[in-house]
């Protein structure tokens, strides 16, 4: 038996997400990125839940892996409170 190697955006298709609308399970405070130089968060999010607007870090939670990644590599406090979903919400892991 062959098995397909998937890309990662194959991988993450599978995945599916419920979204717990108005209920973000990380909080970042945009005003503590403004003064963020690196922006560690838009390289190593996995998900691109961290992307650069007009200059600015804009953050949705939308598809977050729930790796933790944001959290350690935030130094500069952007990240004022992370949690995971609360139950049933957030990431469902799926395989081929
Ligand atoms: S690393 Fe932290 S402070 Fe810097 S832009 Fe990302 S969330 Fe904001
Ligand atoms: S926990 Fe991981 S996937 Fe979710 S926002 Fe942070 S770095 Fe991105």
């Amino acid at each position: 038996m062959t098995l397909k190697r998937l890309s990662p955006e194959e991988l993450l298709g599978l995945d599916r997400f419920n979204v717990d609308e108005g209920h973000p399970h990380i909080l970042v405070d945009r005003a503590r990125c403004a003064l963020c130089a690196a922006r560690p968060c838009v390289t190593v999010c996995p998900a691109r839940c961290y992307r650069l607007k007009d200059g600015q870090v804009a953050f949705d939670c939308a598809g977050c892996l729930e790796c933790g990644t944001c959290r350690v590599v935030c130094k500069d406090q952007g990240v004022t409170s992370w949690t995971y979903p609360r139950a049933s919400f957030g990431i469902t892991f799926r395989c081929s």
